[in-house]
């Protein structure tokens, strides 16, 4: 499609304004912004992204590659809107550039066809992630990965690739394969969303997750999803996030059966929410968007709704101090945290009720780690400097284990923590419960 390059501002900024006037400059989003404290760049702190989109409303800027960057170095966490007196939704304006600019100078071919033909096909998907993994050796994988293609598959799959020496082995659709069926036995039936990144990178996740919600007494039915489509979304490309809400919509079918839909992936979960907002214009889908985003739970926000995980009396989470204890600390992953779905107290309560665990903060865990979809891949150096100021925070802590429900965090964390050097052991939410849980 060629660059549509007329001038004016789009009609769908003018929607906006409204909004962004109420931005009265007060630099106090400029502190919490984890990009800001990284580059120092006014232009990326919500204040100046702000400014710069009603200045394109005004027709005192234009919307062109000369302000693009700024609107790229968002992670999309929302700690301005939270810091912000107008509540000022930078996120909406930063997505509302992103599509705008890709509407008028066009997508990349790749990216069209990974959103629009090969995600919502779960099966091609997977064939292509098996054989990215098979021929990593050969070094045709690392290839896919310099030219961008497995970032836009998967920006958790490049992660993994980035430091995971071999394979993570069968994935984890494979391994879940027999489980397909709903085998209720008299239980009720949890539809466990499979997450993209545990699928192709992290499947043992997976395995602990079902394995627990096994033990709250659940019949487990693996849901034949596709990418929940957050990251389409990210990139402003809101036509194939809506495609990818209707197909998973389509496959899901009648959501009655389901007592939850449970994920313990933070931005999966985060996102089925935002469906009712992403379908609100289709009158077929917007009602069963809505029931999707009822039954959608987190995997942490489930297991305290049942009551938590039964412990043995008297083996409750360990005290403070108590020699035999592991220490373990939380990171918040922005699409479950106060921000997105308020789910917070909830994994501290289950951290802290396991035997022989001792639950110790970190400074600022609620802050980005920095990998929000792509941004880890397309920002190296930023994104280093995010995390390596929250492995300081973590390392302060003492702890052995560092506990996120996030598998883009769990690989960004990981990450983190090899190049800093730091010995410790990143796991999701659920493979600790899966550990030390009775
Ligand atoms: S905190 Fe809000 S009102 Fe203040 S400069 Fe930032 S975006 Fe504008
Ligand atoms: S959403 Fe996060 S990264 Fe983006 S401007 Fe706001 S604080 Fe900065």
């Amino acid at each position: 499609m060629p660059a549509d390059t007329s001038k004016g501002p789009p009609e769908e900024f003018r929607a906006l304004y409204d909004h962004v006037v109420t931005c009265g400059k007060c630099g106090f989003c400029q502190p919490a912004c984890p990009v800001f404290r990284a580059t120092g760049r006014e232009a990326y702190v919500a204040r100046g992204k702000v400014a710069l989109f009603r200045n394109m409303i005004e027709e005192r800027a234009e919307l062109g590659p000369e302000v693009k960057e700024a609107f790229a170095n968002c992670l999309l966490c929302r700690a301005c809107t939270e810091n912000c007196f107008s509540a000022v939704k930078t996120d909406e304006v930063v997505m509302s550039f992103r599509h705008a600019y890709a509407e008028r100078f066009g997508r990349g071919f790749l990216q069209r066809r990974v959103f629009r033909s090969l995600l919502p096909r779960p099966r091609l998907m997977r064939a292509l992630v098996r054989s990215l993994w098979a021929v990593r050796r050969t070094g045709l994988a690392d290839l896919a990965r310099r030219v961008g293609l497995v970032g836009l598959l998967n920006p958790k799959l490049e992660r993994a690739m980035e430091f995971r020496a071999g394979t993570p082995g069968p994935l984890l659709a494979t391994r879940l394969a027999k489980r397909r069926g709903a085998d209720s036995r008299g239980r009720p039936i949890v539809g466990y969303w499979m997450s993209c990144g545990y699928n192709y990178a992290l499947p043992e996740v997976g395995e602990a997750t079902v394995r627990v919600l096994e033990r709250l007494g659940m019949g487990v039915e693996v849901l034949e999803n596709c990418c929940c489509g957050l990251a389409a979304h990210g990139y402003g490309d809101v036509e194939a996030a809506a495609q990818l809400a209707r197909e998973n919509l389509r496959r899901l079918g009648d959501l009655d059966r389901f007592a939850a839909i449970v994920s313990e992936c933070g931005s999966c979960s985060g996102h089925l929410k935002e469906y009712p907002k992403i379908l609100a214009g289709d009158p077929e889908w917007s009602a069963l968007a809505g029931r999707l985003a009822e039954k959608t739970r987190s995997f942490s926000e489930f297991v305290m709704e049942r009551g938590g995980l039964e412990v043995p009396p008297g083996q409750e989470g360990g005290e403070a101090g108590s020699e035999d204890r592991i220490v373990v600390t939380y990171h918040d992953p922005c699409h479950l945290g106060r921000r997105y779905q308020n789910v917070v107290v909830q994994p501290r309560e289950l951290l802290r009720a396991l035997p022989g665990l001792e639950l110790r903060e970190a400074a600022e865990s609620d802050s980005c780690c920095g990998a929000a979809g792509t941004y880890g891949v397309l920002h190296p150096e930023t994104s280093a400097a995010i995390i390596a100021r929250k492995m300081g925070f973590v390392e302060a802590t003492g702890a052995s284990v560092l506990v996120t429900e996030c598998p883009a965090c769990m690989m960004q964390l990981s990450f983190g923590a090899k190049r800093a050097g730091f010995d410790i052991t990143v796991l999701n939410i659920s493979q600790v419960c899966d550990r030390y849980g009775a």
